[in-house]
């Protein structure tokens, strides 16, 4: 059936501006990483795609070699994006990546500019667009020169083919250096990507100061920590849809005694404040103001509306902050 878009979609979300851009983006955006493959229903991931939009969730996040396999996530959306949201293309912000491997050789990974254009190219396709809103180089690159990592991005930009660039996982020197090499350009550093959550809270004294003061945004991925910051195995177990159980990214080693205290803890603060644990952990990452958007994944539309909720709740006071500091990893 024709997607119509509900009516109230901008009713509910929030909206915060991209460091010192003119660019807004949900408070709550939606990333592809995982279920988008091959390996899921499209039904599914179209009924995702669909509830994320009616909720205000504008932002859908990708890279080349989201899958599995590589490059199907693109495929997925492309399809699906061509039957449900052509009409509403200059409502969407939809990005994606390259510098994690990509193709066999010496040019499908890292940060050459033959690897990025060319990728960005075959994204491109595969997605059925004529740009991106957003191209990031997925990951610094020690080999090659920073200003021509930045020069392809740049260029990017001046063949029309991204409106926006971003940097994910730089370090906060490396993040200057890239600022400095898009600048030559006059192409600002829209935004960066880190990984952020209670348990992965490396970005707090180093990198956030730095962006604030370059006023570039930052969207946070695996806030939930791939699941581990929600009830998914809080009793222990491993169920055999999980990604614990279903994906090479996430080991079931991690669900130690430790692990467990740690969320049985959070959990528990969640539950007096009337939200799950889930929603706790996207409630926490939004007290940071340096913080843009937080970057979720979702395996059902239950789990997406869950988590959206989460923007509902008040925020954390002083003395709920503190009690979530011992369950917090540092
Ligand atoms: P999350 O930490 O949000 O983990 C998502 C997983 O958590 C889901 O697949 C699901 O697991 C579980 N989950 C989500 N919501 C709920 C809920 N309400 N209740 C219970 N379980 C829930 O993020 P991801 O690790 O998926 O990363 C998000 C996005 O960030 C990616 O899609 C990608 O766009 C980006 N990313 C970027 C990287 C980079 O290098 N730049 C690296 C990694 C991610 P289950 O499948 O078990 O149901």
């Amino acid at each position: 059936m024709t997607f119509v878009a509900a009516e109230n979609r901008y009713s509910e979300m929030t909206y915060r501006r991209t460091g010192r851009s003119g660019l807004k983006l949900p408070a709550l955006s939606l990333g592809l990483w995982h279920n988008f493959g091959h390996d899921r229903p499209t039904d599914t991931q179209r009924a995702i795609l669909r509830r994320a939009f009616d909720l205000g969730v504008t932002h859908f996040d990708l890279a080349n070699n989201y899958g599995p396999p590589y490059g199907s996530a693109e495929t997925n959306f492309g399809r699906i994006f061509a039957e449900d949201f052509r009409p509403y293309r200059d409502e969407l912000v939809i990005s994606t990546k390259a510098g994690y491997d990509m193709w066999p050789g010496p040019y499908g990974d890292f940060g050459s500019r033959k690897y990025l254009l060319s990728s960005l190219d075959a994204s491109l396709g595969r997605l059925g667009l004529d740009y991106v809103d957003i191209f990031y180089s997925h990951r610094p690159d020690p080999e090659t020169p920073i200003e021509e990592t930045m020069g392809a991005l740049a260029s990017a930009v001046q063949q029309g083919k991204a409106l926006y660039v971003g940097i994910s996982s730089y370090t906060p020197e490396q993040t200057r250096a890239a600022a400095a090499a898009l600048a030559e350009y006059n192409v600002p550093l829209l935004i960066h990507q880190p990984r952020y959550s209670m348990f992965d809270r490396h970005v707090e004294d180093g990198l956030f100061p730095v962006l604030d003061e370059l006023g570039v945004g930052s969207i946070c991925f695996s806030p939930l920590a791939q699941g581990l910051l929600t009830d998914r195995y809080l009793s222990g177990n491993v169920p055999s849809d999980s990604r614990a159980a279903t994906s090479r990214f996430l080991s079931s080693d991690v669900l130690t005694d430790t692990y467990l205290e740690r969320v049985r803890g959070l959990n528990a603060i969640a539950a007096e404040r009337g939200q799950t644990l889930a929603q706790l952990a996207v409630t926490w990452i939004l007290r940071q103001r340096s913080v843009t958007s937080v970057l979720v994944g979702a395996s059902s539309v239950g789990q997406l509306e869950q988590t959206v909720a989460a923007l509902d709740a008040p925020a954390l006071t002083p003395d709920e902050i503190a009690a979530i500091e011992p369950f917090a990893v540092h």
